[in-house]
């Protein structure tokens, strides 16, 4: 399938990881200093739809965000994935035989 950022194409799995290494930048996140709590934004760049979700504060490290904005970003592209699959199938170019490749990737966890 397409990357929705630039011309990669290539499976959801290594489009995944593509979003990862390359567009980083896309997924936003925001501590709630009284609160807590912390979330990650990220928008579909074809209809700007914003999915924000919470992250479970594993750690009260301030620090935790940064050190683990590459794993949230991979839980954020998997949801920008689902939607892209659900709402933009056409755009993103899905490879049926790809397509059931959902399970995710073990370097993906901690
Ligand atoms: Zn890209
Ligand atoms: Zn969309």
């Amino acid at each position: 399938m397409n990357c929705p950022h630039c011309d990669f194409s290539d499976s959801r799995m290594k489009l995944h990881r593509h979003l990862g290494e390359a567009h980083l930048d896309r997924v936003t996140t925001e501590h709630d200093v009284e609160t807590g709590k912390m979330k990650y934004i990220v928008e579909c760049p074809m209809c700007g739809l914003k999915y924000q979700h919470a992250v479970k504060p594993r750690y009260k490290d301030p620090r935790f965000l940064e050190e683990y904005k590459a794993e949230i970003a991979l839980v954020a592209f998997d949801q920008l994935l689902y939607h892209l699959e659900d709402k933009h199938p056409q755009e993103a170019e899905i490879d049926a035989p790809n397509s059931k490749d959902q399970t995710s990737n073990p370097d993906d966890s901690l």
